[in-house]
């Protein structure tokens, strides 16, 4: 039996998009590479709301993020984490010997414009990194309002981790004055594992260009340079991913429309929260809930991962709370194609195991 997953990726992904990955194999350095570059291109610019160079990265979203604060930190980065993929970056910065601050929000709550400018007015950092949204608590933060702030320092390069937002909530990134934004295709862009995405500002690269020990693989300035030249990548790139990728966005564009997609996952949120209001409740500060994700404590004490196993046998499978909050609640992912009868069907599951 095939299981639903209701897990924050990897997601399920439509038989249509599946048969995309076994497209006919192509050379990476040919004009049809190129040419689907700049298909996806243009079409990740639509969903990102930017006029940004993008890129692709051959790893999972986690790739981008260190090839982004370690290819333009200079200075100092201040870190701001509301959970465990915040804590991610500073992990990054600690081990890729940037240096860096972790400036952390309480569980459920998050990262505030005051909190950036007040660290902002010190001097000391350069680049500034924010989870849209964040996969362990269902919060997610405040983005633009956090991007007037950091426009008012020129130096500071603002890096975005959208991962489990891109395709499924609204994130402007030129508005937003965000630098680098980044996601991964396992979450709401609904595609297999393998591939992220990135929009790169003109600001990151000037800064990128002064930073001398970026790495090679996951060097921004490399891989910029040549998707400059030729819409390509210095080293080879899963084209499989990137026919896929190139489908699902007309999909997302042109099929459901970027507004119905966006109002689709605030739907499915609703329900979701609602539901978890009646029964239990969440952990995420109600201003600043996600629409892709919900964390909802465990306040009954039944045993989430018993749940999970009955589930299974049902078609159904969701997600423990992570970290620290294993048993102590539990997340509902509501992203990429899922449907909202879907959810409707999984809720009534759970409320028979428990007896809800
Ligand atoms: C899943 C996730 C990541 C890690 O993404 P990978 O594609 O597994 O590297 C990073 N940040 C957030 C917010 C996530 O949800």
């Amino acid at each position: 039996m095939s299981i639903k997953l209701f897990i924050p990726g990897p997601v399920d992904v439509g038989a249509d998009i599946l048969e995309k990955l076994a497209t006919t194999q192509i050379a990476h350095r040919s004009k049809t590479a190129t040419e689907l570059q700049q298909n996806i291109s243009k079409k990740l610019q639509k969903l990102m709301f930017t006029e940004d160079l993008i890129i692709l990265s051959t790893s999972s979203g986690s790739g981008i993020m260190e090839m982004a604060i370690r290819s333009c930190t200079k200075k100092r980065a201040a870190v701001f984490s509301i959970g465990a993929f915040g804590d991610r970056w500073y992990k990054m910065a600690t081990t890729n010997n940037i240096p860096a601050d972790v400036f952390k929000s309480e569980l459920g709550q998050p990262t505030t414009p005051e909190m950036v400018e007040e660290a902002l007015k010190t001097g000391l950092y350069d680049v500034v990194t924010v989870t849209h949204n964040e996969t362990t608590t269902g919060v997610m933060n405040p983005v633009y309002e956090i991007g007037q702030v950091v426009a008012k320092y020129p130096e500071v390069i603002y890096l975005v981790d959208a991962v489990s937002s891109l395709g499924g909530a609204k994130i402007e990134v030129d508005k937003s004055n965000v630098d680098i934004c980044l996601a991964s295709t396992q979450k709401c862009l609904g595609l297999p594992p393998g591939l992220s995405v990135a929009s790169v500002s003109q600001r990151a690269i000037e800064r990128a260009k002064t930073v001398e020990h970026r790495g090679f693989y996951f060097d921004l300035i490399n891989v910029v340079n040549r998707a400059l030249k030729d819409a390509q990548y210095p080293t080879t790139p899963s084209t499989p991913h990137m026919w896929a990728l190139d489908y699902q966005l007309d999909k997302i564009l042109n099929k459901e429309g970027l507004d119905n997609r966006f109002e689709r996952h605030a739907k499915m949120s609703k329900t979701v929260q609602e539901w978890a209001m009646k029964h239990f409740d969440l952990l995420a500060n109600p201003d600043f809930r996600s629409n892709t994700v919900t964390t909802i404590l465990n306040t009954k004490g039944n045993s989430v991962g018993d749940l999970n196993k009955e589930l299974m046998t049902r078609g159904y499978m969701l997600s423990n709370g992570y970290g620290n909050l294993k048993e102590k609640a539990f997340r509902i992912a509501h992203m990429a194609d899922r449907k909202p009868e879907d959810l409707d069907a999984l809720l009534k599951e759970i409320e028979n195991i428990w007896e809800l």
